[in-house]
Parts: C-alpha cells; sequence; structure tokens
C-alpha cells in the first residue's frame, strides 16, 4: 500500500532548548517557511502559533508537547514540542521518547546554561540525535565561538561547525555555509560582508574538511589522495557522523530576525535521522517476557506508544501516537497491551499547529492524534491484538511536593473530582490522593510552579475555584541495614484454614533502584504459584514506613524459605504473611526518614552575590560551585526542598528582582536526625 511519505523522508524530531532561548520564535519561522502560518506569530505579543494553551501565552513558556506536521524539500517533519522548563521534566521525557533527532537551540549571549546540560543529558538517556542552533547572533554579547567551546566542554561532544557568522550583535551580516561552500549576505550581496565571508570561508572549509577526514574514512580516503571533496560527499559524512552520535553540527542565526532558519530546515533534512535510520525498537512479549525487535516497516504488525493526552475543549480527548511499526486503520480495534484490554483507535488526525487533517491510516514512523481511545493513558503501548508487545514504558519520576485543595465552593466539588482525574491521566507526573483520615483531596507534583500551572488549569480549563493548603514535602523511608524476618499467617477456623509462611530478606537498595524481588526458593519450600502473591504482600507493606508512615523507596526482597500447607495455604494467606514479614522486617532494619533535594542554579550580578549566599546558608544547602563570567555569578547547589519555599520571593528582594534561578529534583538524601525526630513525633506511628 502507498504511504503519503517514504519512511526515509520523514523525520520526527523535537525543539529542545533552555527557556528563553528562542525555541518559540524559532518553531514559528519553521512554520512561516514551510507555509503552515501565513502570518508570523511573535511571542512578545503573544500570538505564538505552537503556543496554543492560554496559560503558556501569558507565561510566555510552553509546558505541554502538541505535535505539529510540517513538509520541506518533499519531506514530512513532525515537530513534538518539548518544555524548556525542568519543573516538566516528564513533559521532556515523554517528548525525548518518540523523537528521533532533535534541534538543540542555544542563545548566543548565554550559552550553555544548566537547563540546557540537564536537557542534554536526557538526550543523550534516549539516543536523540542532534544538532544544535546558536540563536540570538544578533544580540549584544553574542558569540558564536564561545557558544562553540561551551559545547565542546560543558557537553562533552565534538561541536563540529558546518556554518560560520559572519560580524555579530547589530553588524550580524551573514551566515559563512561551509558545507555547500559559499556566503549567504543578509541585505547588499555587495557589501564588505562578502569579501570577510570569502576568507574565512576558504579557511574554514578546509578545516571542516580535515576534522572530517580524522572521524570518517570515506573523507579520509579522498583527501589523502589529495582529491576534491564534494558538498554532497562532505554532507553524507556528516549525517553518518550525526547519527552515530559522534559529532553535533552547529549552526547559527538569528530565530527573530529570520537569519538562517532555512538553512536549519536543510540541515534537519539532511543530518537528522528518519525512523529508518534507528535502531529497530525493543519491546517485550507481554506473556513471556521475551525481548520482540519491531522494525520500521510497514509489513510489521502494529506498535505505537500514547505519548501524550490531552482533554481538547471542542474535540475532548485525543491520545497522542507515535506509530514505530505496521499501520493501522482509523476505527481499527488495537489491543493496549500495558493494561491487556482491547480498544478503538477512532478517527486519526494529524495535527498542525493552526489546524487538523483527518487520516485514513496510523503508517509506521507517524505521529497521530487519536479521538476516541478512552482508557489509553499516557506511556501505553497499543498493538495489533493478535501480535501483543509492550514497548519500554517511558519512566516518570515520583512526585515530591504535595498541597491539600478543596473546591472554593462545594457544589464544586464533583467538577474538581472531574478535573483532577483527567489531569492526572494528561500527566503521569501529577498525582492524586484522599486522605481518609482527614477527608483532605491532596494532589501532588514535581514543584512548586508544576502545581501552581495545575491549580491554573483547573480553574481556566474546567471553571473551578479552588482553596490550596501550603504545600508539604512527600518525605519517604528507607532502610539501612539487613534484616532475615518471618510472616506466618495461620488460621485455623472450623472448616478450611489459612496457612501462609515466609522467610524474607529485607536489604537496603541503591537510591532510586525502588523496590526489587526475587524468589530464591529451590526446595519446593513454597509452590511457585504463590510467589507473586508474596512479592504483591511484600510491596503493600511499603506503602507506610515504621517511623513516620511515610512510603518506604529502595528496598530488596528475597524470598529464600517457608513452607506450605496443602489444602489451606491460598494466595491470600501468602499475601498476609508476606506483609507480616515486611512490616516486622522494616521496623527492624533500622529505618529512616529521606527528603527530596533539588538541584538549584542561581545566577545573579555579582554584588548581590554575599547576599544570596548567607540566605542559601539559612538553608541547608550544600553549595557545589560559584562560577563567575564578566558581573554575574552562578551558583550551583543542592538545596533540601523543605528549605526552598518561599525562595523565590527572597531571591527577588535581596537582589532588586535581577538574579534569577532554576530548580529541579536531584534525589532523596536521608534527613538529619534531630529533623527526623521531629517529624517521626508529629506524625506519629499511626499504622
Ligand atoms: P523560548 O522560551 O525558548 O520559546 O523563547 P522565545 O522564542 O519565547 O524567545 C524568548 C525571547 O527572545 C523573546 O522575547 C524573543 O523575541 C527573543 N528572541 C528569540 N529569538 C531571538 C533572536 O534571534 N534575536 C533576538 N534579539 N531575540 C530573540
Amino acid at each position: 500500500m502507498s504511504r503519503t511519505f517514504p519512511l526515509e523522508k520523514i523525520r520526527n524530531i523535537g525543539i529542545i532548548a533552555h527557556i528563553d532561548a528562542g525555541k518559540t520564535t524559532a518553531t514559528e519561522m519553521i512554520l512561516h517557511h514551510t507555509r503552515r502560518t501565513y502570518k508570523v506569530g511573535s511571542v512578545d505579543e503573544g500570538t505564538a502559533v505552537m503556543d496554543w494553551m492560554e496559560q503558556e501565552r501569558e507565561r510566555g513558556i510552553t509546558i505541554t508537547s502538541a505535535a505539529t506536521t510540517c513538509h520541506w524539500r518533499e519531506h514530512c517533519i513532525n515537530i513534538i514540542d518539548t518544555p524548556g522548563h525542568v519543573d516538566f521534566t516528564a513533559e521532556v521525557e515523554r517528548s525525548l521518547r518518540v523523537l528521533d533527532g532533535g534541534v538543540v537551540i542555544f542563545d548566543g549571549v548565554a550559552g550553555v546554561e544548566a537547563q540546557s546540560e540537564a536537557v542534554w543529558r536526557q538526550a543523550d538517556k534516549y539516543g536523540v540525535v542532534r544538532i544544535c542552533f546558536i540563536n540570538k547572533m544578533d544580540r549584544i554579547g553574542a558569540d558564536f565561538h564561545r557558544t562553540v567551546n561551551m559545547i565542546n566542554e560543558r557537553l562533552r561532544i565534538k561541536a563540529l561547525p558546518i556554518q560560520l557568522p559572519v560580524g555579530s550583535e547589530k553588524d550580524f551580516r551573514g551566515i559563512i555555509d561551509l558545507v555547500e561552500n559559499k556566503v549567504i549576505a543578509f541585505s547588499d550581496p555587495n557589501s564588505a560582508s562578502i569579501e570577510e565571508g570569502e576568507t574565512l570561508l576558504a579557511k574554514h572549509r578546509q578545516a571542516l574538511i580535515e576534522n572530517l577526514a580524522e572521524l570518517d574514512e570515506q573523507i579520509m580516503l579522498l583527501y589523502l589522495d589529495g582529491q576534491d571533496v564534494s558538498a554532497s560527499q562532505i554532507k553524507a559524512a556528516i549525517r553518518r557522523l550525526t547519527i552515530s552520535n559522534c559529532i553535533v553540527p552547529v549552526l547559527c542565526g538569528s530565530a527573530l530576525r529570520d537569519r538562517g532558519i532555512q538553512l536549519l530546515l536543510d540541515a534537519i533534512v539532511d543530518y537528522l535521522p528518519s525512523p529508518l535510520d534507528i535502531p529497530p525498537i525493543s519491546a517485550t512479549d507481554p506473556k513471556r517476557g521475551e525481548e520482540i525487535l519491531r522494525l520500521a516497516s510497514d509489513d510489521e504488525p502494529f506498535s505505537a506508544l500514547a505519548f501524550k493526552t490531552v482533554f481538547d475543549p471542542f474535540m475532548g480527548r485525543l491520545v497522542y501516537l507515535r506509530v514505530y511499526s505496521g499501520r493501522a486503520k482509523a476505527g481499527a480495534q488495537v489491543l493496549n497491551s500495558s493494561i491487556d484490554k482491547k480498544e478503538r483507535l477512532g478517527k486519526l488526525y494529524v495535527m498542525h499547529a493552526d489546524h487538523r487533517e483527518e487520516v485514513d491510516h496510523a503508517e509506521t514512523g507517524s505521529i497521530v492524534a487519536s479521538l476516541g481511545l478512552k482508557m489509553t493513558s499516557t506511556g501505553d503501548t497499543l498493538c495489533e491484538p493478535t501480535r501483543p508487545v509492550l514497548l519500554e514504558a517511558i519512566r516518570f519520576a515520583e512526585p515530591v511536593l504535595s498541597m491539600a485543595v478543596e473546591p472554593k465552593t462545594k457544589v464544586d466539588q464533583d467538577k474538581l473530582d472531574d478535573s483532577l482525574a483527567k489531569l492526572t491521566m494528561e500527566d503521569p507526573t501529577f498525582k492524586v490522593y484522599h486522605d481518609k483520615e482527614t477527608g483532605q483531596t491532596l494532589i501532588s507534583g514535581m514543584g512548586e510552579l508544576h502545581l501552581e500551572v495545575l491549580m491554573e488549569r483547573i480553574f481556566r480549563e474546567y471553571g473551578v475555584r479552588v482553596n490550596a493548603g501550603k504545600p508539604q514535602v512527600a518525605y519517604k523511608e528507607t532502610i539501612t541495614i539487613p534484616v532475615e524476618s518471618e510472616g506466618r499467617f495461620i488460621r485455623q477456623s472450623g472448616g478450611r484454614g489459612q496457612y501462609g509462611h515466609v522467610w524474607l530478606r529485607i536489604e537496603p537498595g541503591e537510591r532510586g533502584s525502588g523496590f526489587e524481588f526475587r524468589d530464591q526458593i529451590r526446595s519446593g519450600a513454597i509452590p511457585k504459584g504463590f510467589t507473586p502473591s508474596v512479592e504483591a504482600g511484600a510491596k503493600s507493606a511499603l506503602q507506610s514506613g515504621g517511623l513516620a508512615s511515610y512510603p518506604v523507596i529502595d528496598v530488596k526482597v528475597t524470598l529464600y524459605d517457608g513452607s506450605f500447607h496443602e489444602v489451606d495455604s491460598s494466595d491470600v494467606a501468602f499475601r498476609m504473611a508476606a506483609f507480616i514479614a515486611m512490616r516486622d522486617g522494616i521496623d527492624k532494619a533500622k529505618p529512616v526518614i529521606l527528603e527530596p533535594i533539588m538541584e538549584v542554579e542561581i545566577t545573579t550580578p555579582n554584588q548581590f552575590l554575599g547576599d544570596i549566599i548567607g540566605d542559601l546558608n539559612s538553608r541547608r544547602t550544600h553549595i557545589e560551585g560559584i562560577e563567575s563570567r564578566d558581573e554575574f555569578s552562578t551558583i550551583r547547589c543542592l538545596v533540601p526542598l523543605a528549605e526552598t519555599f518561599g525562595f523565590a520571593g527572597d531571591l527577588r528582594s535581596l537582589s532588586q528582582g535581577r538574579a534569577s534561578h532554576i530548580m529541579c529534583f536531584h534525589r532523596y538524601e536521608e534527613l538529619p536526625q534531630d529533623l527526623a525526630e521531629q517529624i517521626a513525633a508529629r506524625m506519629g506511628r499511626t499504622r
């Protein structure tokens, strides 16, 4: 069956940038040049096409990943919008998971900032192939070479400039295209820019070829033979090296002034991978657990990952899918292998920034939005029902901050519950709990800003005004020594009794490892059929810990002995026995309370540095380093989340509003003894 676009002409990309580097402006220019938008929106006026959520416009930040399709040189480019703010890392991770390539935008003045580094590492994790665009070359202080050096040093990758700016700041007059061997002058082509450009071109093109010869055998052979290397040979080499993550090509321009955007589009087509260039997607057989590879081909069985769920006020529930293999017709029945339920795909759309296009099929490599999937949520796999596979789910961090919420007027309770249920489906790092004891509704997320944005959405999209309590830190507990613990659940009551008996080895796991379970019973002391119940029982005991009833994390549990009864043993009895063994074991294993630690980076004019450090020192902060450049300093530090409340306001008043900061979750660490005792006394033992 014929495809709309051959697979090799598809690019699934993301535009990745530090907040304010110019991602929105660049995206709009791309849409403008690919003729999807006729009137170029401007971020400053809040009319951006991609920022379609109202509050994003107000805040000027992009927080959800809308997918937009556009066309360039007979290629189909799907742009998955990635957020720039690290409070929304779940959004970044989910979009990175389904991208094949990324354009990383840097501000030519600020260079490589902390957030860009954080997102760069995430992109490494998902193997996203990248090109870099150094933006804002027209701004005062823009420095192309310094930014290239920062990419080399901070991101530890070989940055290969394939363009050079002619002039900078007000004098940014042209771009030297080292590959095509030409100078593009922005205004008067007879001006001095060309002459200056030509000299630079000759020198740097030679250097580019030498650089490539070191890394690529085909160019090396041509170079050694003294042969001319053509533009297409250079392009092919750059493509090979980029896709194998040996280099990142670096481009430059000014999105605001529409400089270098067409060259950027060319580079997306020339250097970023098609679905055929990336390794086949690895999946598992949901029943047997074996690995299965699915090739990027329409002839393979259908498999797709739901990477985004949105409640569109006009259309209803839209689920964005990245199709990895095969094809499925609109309305077809598919299996959601993550929850083992069949569903109908419903209508399918390709989304553009300003309109949607209904399509008949979801094809390999495409990004489509499905209208009609009711049970599928973010991270789920959809597949051909007769050929089930599970794609690796997106891993999301656990929320670290929680807050009690209630509707301002009681009649809104149902509406609030409904809106919270919908938002949790959209955002896996947003959780809702109902505390049975206090009757409160608690919401939790990744930071103050994250929760604030969600509160605003509840008001704007669902019309519910909410009273929110003070944000509370989501503490956890863990154990510090290994123990062995016995659990028995034996009941004799007339008829059939209950018999479950286990011995568990309970050990501290590595930080971040969560819960690991192993069955080491060799002797048949407990039939294998009961193992899942033992695991479930052990896991349920982690809900509340031994000191202050917080959830217990990072624990390794091994079932190594026990006994059973031919008649009386049951799943329930083993679950209870494991629960008892765990509860007693955790108490003996010297539990401690863990608190979330945030990684904070503050940039401030030097004159406020002393006061800010003084403030940080009063917040149990560990300062990791201070870097100074010109009249600004950047402080990198680790601050317990509990100490960060009100920090944004204090920073503003200490620096006359001139310091800025970013914050993201780092890891859980043990709470100092005195604070742990206070918390344990306050929480009491409730279990
Ligand atoms: P985002 O947060 O990465 O999406 O960045 P935006 O696209 O919203 O841009 C942030 C600010 O930088 C806006 O005020 C833009 O007008 C401005 N900006 C974007 N690109 C350029 C550029 O090339 N030159 C200059 N001087 N300003 C730019």
